[in-house]
C-alpha cells in the first residue's frame, strides 16, 4: 500500500538529529522524554569524548542467550561505573529510558577500564541479570549472559503487540536499525508502524517513509511488522478535536489522513472520523480508538459500535479506566483493551492477544477485536472463570456461584492483583516475592445475580519498572449474561448524552464548515449516539416498570 504516499519525495533530504525544534504534535509527556533523552545523549557523548581514550578503554564482547534454549536474544543493557557511581554512555547501542540500551544478541562495546556493574534484561519476562566486571587490567573481554525467565507467555499462545508507533528525526537507516533491535530487545512479537500527517512537522516523520516492502524485510528479524494510519482531527495544534483513531492493516491509506485546518493548516472541519473508520472497515482494516478519553468522537463511535478496541496509555496520560472502559462496559458494550506507545517505544506497553497457529497481523487484530487480550507494561495476567477465558461470554439461566481463578506475575512489585466486577474492585491480593519475581494468585467463588463483567488488573502502586514507569496491567473482560437483562446503568447513559451534547456545542462554535451539509455530516455522528442512548434509557425504564 505504501507506493503512493503523497509526500514521499518531499522527504529524504535532511533528517539530521537535533534537539533544536521539537515537534509540537507529540504528546507533551513523550516530547519531554524525547528531549530529555536527547539532551542526555549529547551530554554523555561529550563526556565520553573528553574522558575515554583508547589507552584507558576495554573492548567488551557481549553475548546474550536464553538460559533454557540457548537461543540468541536481543536485550537491554545497562553499565554503571561503580567508582563514579554513574551509568556509562554506550554510543554503539540504542539509548532507551533510565540509562538502558537496546543491544543485539551479540555486540561489541567500548567501555572504560574500571570496575563496572553489568545489568541485562530481555522484555518483561526475564529475571534481572547482574554481574560486576573487573576491567582495570583488560584491553578486551568477553561476557556471555544466560537469561532465565520467570514466565513465557508465548507458551500459552500469547502474542505481544504494540498497536501505536511512529518514529521521527532519524535517518531511514537509523530507524530501520531501531525497528530491528528495539522490539526484539523488548520481546514484542508484532508492531504496527503507522502513517500520520501534520503540516509542516511531517517532513521529519521518518516512519512515513517505510513501505510495505520495508516492513516485510524488517519482519525477517523475529518481529512481525504491520502497517497502519493514525486518522485524526484536532482543533488547533494539539487541542482536543474529534480525536485520533488507529486504522490498522490497511490495503490503502484512508484519505484525508488528517482532517481539518488544526492539523493540515488548510481545509475545513467538515468530515467526522466515522467516515474514515467505515471506509477502513470496508477494506478489512481494524479501528482502535487512541489516547483513551482524548477527543469527542470516542463516545458516539462506541455507542454506534464502529470501534474494535480501545487504547489507553498510548502516549500521554489521558484519563483512567473509569472514564472510558468501565462506563461503556457498564452499559453492556463489549470493549477490548489495547495499548501502544505512540512516538518511539518508551515503555514496555503491549497488548497480549491469544492467537492460534501461524501469526498474521489480521489474525491478531481479529482476536483483539474479540476481546481475547490483556494490556501490560510488565505484569502478566491470567483470568479464568470455570472453563471460560478472557473475551468469552458465560450464559447463565439462574443466579449462582462462579469459580474464578486469577494470577499475576511480574519482574517488579506491582502492588496488588485486583478482581474487578462491573468496574468495582471486589478482591485484592498483595504481590509477594517468589524466586526472584513477584506473584499474586487466587481461586475463589463469586456470587453472580445479574448480567455483568469480570476482569483483572494490578494496582501498580508499589514500584517502578526498568524504564521508571509505574506498572499497569488489565485484562479484557469475561462477560456474564443472564436471560432478558443486560447490564445498563442509566446514570452513565444520561452522563454520556450530556457529554455528547457538549461536544455538539463545542464543535458548532469551533468548527469551520464550508456549508450546512458539512456541519450536519459531523454533528449527525453525535445525534446518532444520543438517540441510541435515549432509546436504551426508554427500554430500560419500560423493562424495570
Ligand atoms: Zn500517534
Amino acid at each position: 500500500m505504501r507506493d503512493s504516499w503523497d509526500f514521499r519525495c518531499v522527504l529524504g533530504l535532511v533528517l539530521a538529529f537535533s534537539v533544536a525544534c521539537l515537534p509540537a504534535n507529540a504528546h507533551d509527556q513523550t516530547r519531554k522524554l524525547f528531549l530529555k533523552s536527547q539532551q542526555r545523549r549529547h551530554a554523555r557523548a561529550h563526556l565520553l569524548e573528553s574522558t575515554r581514550t583508547a589507552a584507558d578503554s576495554c573492548q567488551l564482547q557481549l553475548e546474550i542467550v536464553d538460559a533454557v534454549t540457548g537461543r540468541p536474544l536481543a536485550g537491554l543493557v545497562r553499565l554503571t561505573d561503580l567508582g563514579q557511581k554513574q551509568a556509562i554512555h554506550l554510543p554503539e547501542l540504542i539509548q532507551r529510558e533510565n540509562d538502558w540500551y537496546a543491544a543485539d544478541a551479540k555486540s561489541s562495546i567500548k567501555v572504560p577500564r574500571t570496575r563496572l556493574k553489568l545489568e541485562v534484561i530481555h522484555g518483561i519476562t526475564s529475571l534481572p541479570f547482574e554481574q560486576v566486571l573487573e576491567l582495570q587490567e583488560l584491553d578486551q573481554t568477553a561476557v556471555k549472559v544466560s537469561l532465565q525467565r520467570f514466565d513465557d507467555p508465548s507458551q500459552r499462545g500469547l502474542v505481544a503487540g504494540n498497536t501505536h508507533l511512529h518514529l521521527m528525526r532519524l535517518t531511514h537507516a537509523e530507524a530501520y536499525r531501531y525497528l530491528r533491535i528495539v522490539p526484539n530487545a523488548d520481546n514484542l512479537d508484532l508492531v504496527f508502524l503507522s502513517h500520520l500527517r501534520r503540516i509542516p512537522d511531517e517532513r521529519d516523520y521518518i516512519s512515513n517513509l517505510f513501505t510495505d516492502a520495508d516492513l516485510q524485510r524488517l519482519s525477517r528479524h523475529g518481529v512481525l511488522f504491520g502497517n497502519g494510519e493514525e486518522h485524526r482531527h484536532n482543533f488547533g495544534r494539539g487541542g482536543e478535536g474529534y480525536g485520533h483513531v488507529m486504522l490498522l492493516d490497511l490495503v490503502k491509506l484512508i484519505r484525508p489522513v488528517s482532517i481539518g485546518p488544526g492539523i493540515m493548516g488548510t481545509g475545513t472541519d467538515g468530515l467526522p472520523l466515522r467516515r474514515g473508520i467505515r471506509e477502513a472497515h470496508h477494506d478489512g482494516a481494524t479501528a482502535i480508538w487512541c489516547h483513551n478519553s482524548f477527543g469527542f468522537e470516542d463516545i458516539p463511535n462506541w455507542m454506534s459500535g464502529v470501534l474494535d478496541a480501545q487504547n489507553i496509555f498510548d502516549g500521554g496520560s489521558h484519563g483512567t479506566y473509569d472514564e472510558t472502559f468501565y462506563r461503556y462496559l457498564n452499559l453492556g458494550l463489549r470493549v477490548p483493551f489495547s495499548t501502544g506507545t505512540d512516538w518511539f517505544i518508551d515503555d514496555f506497553n503491549r497488548a497480549y492477544v491469544s492467537v492460534k497457529g501461524k501469526l498474521t497481523a489480521k489474525k491478531w487484530l481479529q482476536a483483539l477485536a474479540q476481546g481475547r487480550s490483556f494490556i501490560t507494561n510488565g505484569p502478566l495476567l491470567e483470568l479464568r472463570v470455570g472453563e471460560s477465558k478472557v473475551g468469552d461470554t458465560i450464559k447463565r439461566t439462574t443466579p449462582g456461584t462462579l469459580e474464578i481463578v486469577g494470577n499475576a506475575r511480574g519482574r517488579v512489585d506491582f502492588g496488588q492483583l485486583e478482581l474487578i466486577h462491573n468496574g468495582k474492585v471486589i478482591h485484592g491480593f498483595k504481590a509477594t516475592r517468589r524466586e526472584g519475581h513477584y506473584q499474586a494468585e487466587f481461586k475463589l467463588p463469586v456470587e453472580i445475580t445479574a448480567s455483568g463483567w469480570l476482569a483483572l488488573r494490578v494496582s501498580g502502586d508499589a514500584a517502578s519498572n526498568a524504564f521508571g514507569k509505574k506498572p499497569f496491567a488489565h485484562t479484557s473482560p469475561i462477560y456474564v449474561e443472564m436471560p432478558d437483562q443486560s447490564i445498563f446503568q442509566p446514570a452513565i447513559a444520561r452522563q454520556l448524552i450530556k457529554e455528547m451534547q457538549q461536544s455538539v456545542e463545542t464543535i458548532d462554535s469551533k468548527g469551520t464548515f464550508a456549508n450546512d451539509q458539512e456541519r450536519s455530516r459531523v454533528l449527525q455522528v453525535y445525534q446518532d449516539g444520543i438517540q441510541i442512548l435515549q432509546r436504551r434509557l426508554q427500554e430500560h425504564a419500560a423493562g424495570s416498570r
